[in-house]
This record gives C-alpha cells, sequence and structure tokens, in this order.
C-alpha cells in the first residue's frame, strides 16, 4: 500500500523517541538504568497532581469533559486570557498538528529553522505542505546553531501558513531574545501563523523571557504553546495547549477531537497548577544540575551549546552513536542527535545531582576506553 499513502506521508520517517528504561532493561539485562534522553523532570510530578489522577480513575465509564473546561478555566486565571483563547492539546504536539491541519496543505509551507524540533517538519509534510528550512546560525556563533529569525522571514512568502519558532530550542537548548522575536512578529506578514513553543518557559531565567502574554494582545497571527510533559512532570498523561485569538482558537478546535484528552490528564495538570512550590523547587534543582553537568562536560574537554532549557547538547568531535552505545552499558541513556544531522552531538537532559554524578563518571570511563 506504500504507493497508495499521500506522497507527503511516503516521505516520512517516524519520530524517534528517547529509549525507555524497560527497553535497555529486556536488552541488556543490566539494572539501575537512568534516563536522561527525553527532558523528563526528575522529581516527578506534583503529590497533589498524583492524587487528582487517582480520584479521576473512579469514573473510567465516562467520557472526559470535551472541553476541558476546568483546565481551561484555571489556566485563564494563569494567564490572564479569556478562556475561549486556549486550546488544549494531547500533549503541546497534538496542537502543532491542529495548526498543521488548519492552515497547512498542498500549494503552503511552513517555515522553521534547522536543527529545530522534528517536529515541525513531521506536521507539516504528513499534510502535504512544503518545508521552508532556514540556515541556522553557525557553529562559531555566539548563539550556535539557533533561530536565525532574519533567515527565517526571508523564507516567509505570501504561500507561507505557519512559521515555527521554538525558545528555547529543543535539541540545542539555544535561546531568542525577547527583542528579536519581537521584531519578528513585527515584520511577518499578517497572513501567517507565527507559532511560539515555549515548552521550556518555566526553565528560562525569568530576565530572558519574552513576555508572550503581552505579544498576544498585538499580533492576532500569534499561537503560544505550553505543556505540562517538562517541568511539570506529566509527560505520560500528554497535555499542553496553546494560547492565542479567538479566531485561530475557534479554527483549531473544529479539527479537534472531542475527547483529546482524558480524564485524569485533565485533573492532574489541573491540580497540578496549584503546586507553584513544586515548580520552584524543579526550577532551582535544574539550576543546580545544568552547572555541574556543564562544568563535567567542559572538564572532559567537551564543546557545550549555551541552554535555557533542562538539557545540554554537545560536542564530542567524532560521532555520538559509539558514545550513545558504550553509554547505554553504563546504565545510562542519552539521546543520540544523527537525525537532526547533528551527528557529533549527544543530548543530556539534566537529572538529580547523583544521576548527573553518575552521567559525567560514566562519560568519562567511556571517553578514556575509546581514546585508547
Ligand atoms: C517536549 C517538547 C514539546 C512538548 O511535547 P508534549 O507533546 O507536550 O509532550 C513541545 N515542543 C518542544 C520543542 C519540546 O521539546
Amino acid at each position: 500500500m506504500h504507493d497508495r499513502a499521500m506522497p507527503g506521508v511516503q516521505g516520512l520517517t517516524p519520530y524517534a523517541p528517547g529509549k525507555p528504561v524497560e527497553e535497555l532493561e529486556r536488552e541488556l539485562g543490566i539494572r539501575n538504568i537512568i534516563k536522561l534522553a527525553s527532558n523528563e523532570n526528575p522529581l516527578g510530578a506534583s503529590p497533589l497532581a498524583h492524587e487528582a489522577a487517582i480520584a479521576a480513575m473512579a469514573e473510567l465509564s465516562r467520557y472526559p469533559d470535551g472541553n476541558g473546561h476546568a483546565l481551561r478555566q484555571a489556566l485563564a486565571l494563569k494567564h490572564d486570557i479569556e478562556a475561549k483563547r486556549i486550546v488544549l492539546g494531547n500533549g503541546s504536539n497534538d496542537v502543532l498538528e491542529l495548526v498543521a491541519r488548519a492552515f497547512l496543505g498542498p500549494g503552503r509551507n511552513a517555515v522553521f529553522s534547522d536543527y529545530a524540533f522534528a517536529v515541525y517538519p513531521i506536521v507539516t509534510q504528513a499534510v502535504g505542505a512544503e518545508l521552508r528550512v532556514a540556515e541556522a546560525t553557525s557553529a562559531e556563533s555566539e548563539m550556535p546553531l539557533a533561530h536565525d529569525l532574519e533567515a527565517m522571514l526571508a523564507h516567509v512568502d505570501g504561500d507561507t501558513g505557519v512559521v515555527f519558532i521554538a525558545n528555547p530550542n529543543n535539541p540545542t537548548g539555544t535561546w531568542l531574545t525577547a527583542q528579536a522575536i519581537e521584531a519578528f512578529l513585527q515584520a511577518v506578514p499578517d497572513h501567517v501563523v507565527v507559532v511560539l513553543d515555549e515548552a521550556y518557559f518555566e526553565y528560562m531565567l525569568p530576565t530572558l523571557r519574552c513576555d508572550s502574554r503581552a505579544l498576544l494582545e498585538r499580533h492576532s497571527n500569534l499561537l503560544v504553546t505550553r505543556t505540562f510533559s517538562k517541568v511539570y512532570g506529566l509527560a505520560a498523561l500528554r497535555v499542553g495547549y496553546g494560547l492565542t485569538s479567538d479566531s485561530i482558537a475557534d479554527l483549531l478546535n473544529r479539527v479537534r477531537q472531542p475527547f483529546n484528552n482524558n480524564s485524569a490528564a485533565l485533573a492532574a495538570a489541573q491540580a497540578s497548577l496549584a503546586d507553584a512550590e513544586h515548580i520552584n523547587r524543579s526550577v532551582a534543582m535544574n539550576d543546580a544540575g545544568k552547572s555541574q553537568l556543564e562544568a563535567g562536560l567542559l572538564g572532559l574537554g567537551l564543546r557545550v551549546l549555551p541552554s535555557q532549557a533542562n538539557f545540554l547538547a554537545f560536542d564530542l568531535g567524532k560521532p555520538g552513536q559509539p558514545v550513545f552505545d558504550a553509554m547505554l552499558h553504563e546504565g545510562i541513556i542519552l539521546r543520540p542527535l544523527a537525525s537532526y544531522r547533528l551527528v557529533d552531538y549527544l543530548r543530556v537532559t539534566i537529572g538529580t545531582h547523583e544521576e548527573n554524578k553518575r552521567c559525567i563518571e560514566a562519560l568519562g570511563r567511556v571517553l578514556q576506553a575509546q581514546a585508547a
């Protein structure tokens, strides 16, 4: 049936997720595995979220609230925005797909940066739209391998449906200044939907954050996406959302599945919003862990990309795959970046102090063994 699939789908490569712990246990028969591959919160979710998810299990025979009313009310309060301007997704991935289905298709194009989040090309190509990949900043630049918004703007034309911007970006961790984002929004034509993907927003230094909430008032073509998968520690439940204009929200809701968030997910996400302390603790732990891991990587003579997220991408100066494989035998799951054409790079999620320590020690052994 391959030839019967739509042309965009025929050319797709499935998203390669981080290797699950259970899979490595099965393959190598080892224990005490640390997964630092998917930018999950090493502290897990708030206990309030756990309790809420378990309580929701009492009503398994009922459909969830298809409008996610209670969660959207809570988010409306958090962001000081009307609830009708919030679109819930099964993870923010779902919101990215809704945008593609509403605004992209044959004859349209989507613009994004080289080394940007892998889901942008997938959702674009799946609906038959053209991919326009803008060159990233150079590896020698002060902000290396990052989005170059001027280069992205140069790819925009009358057929551009969507521009995807990740800030900070995954897998690089690099970020854009608030001024650069603002200037881009001023310059881009109004017919283009600009997606500002802020999956790692909470990890950014407050002084480096862009005020996306204020930008939403000035730009009705802006869609800001956020997620409960990263600092909120709810990746398993799949909840994300978009903040946008009435008009875009209305269009996304037309293509959204009626029950795209399950009851446990809705309840846990809402409950997690009440635990600001958990978020503060998670961010503080990430800040400390980032310094620890960065120092460790630099100590091993590796080049580390600047990051405002909960992971670091680093350059081994030689192919990353053999190092990734050897680290698996040490019981540590990192993320290879060859699928991003960053063949010499690996990405590591910032873990607990102990996890980071084990990771650096193991990496030191692996690099020494491979140099011998
Ligand atoms: C992890 C991530 C997301 C969030 O995905 P979910 O579907 O919400 O789990 C979105 N964008 C980027 C850039 C990410 O790294």
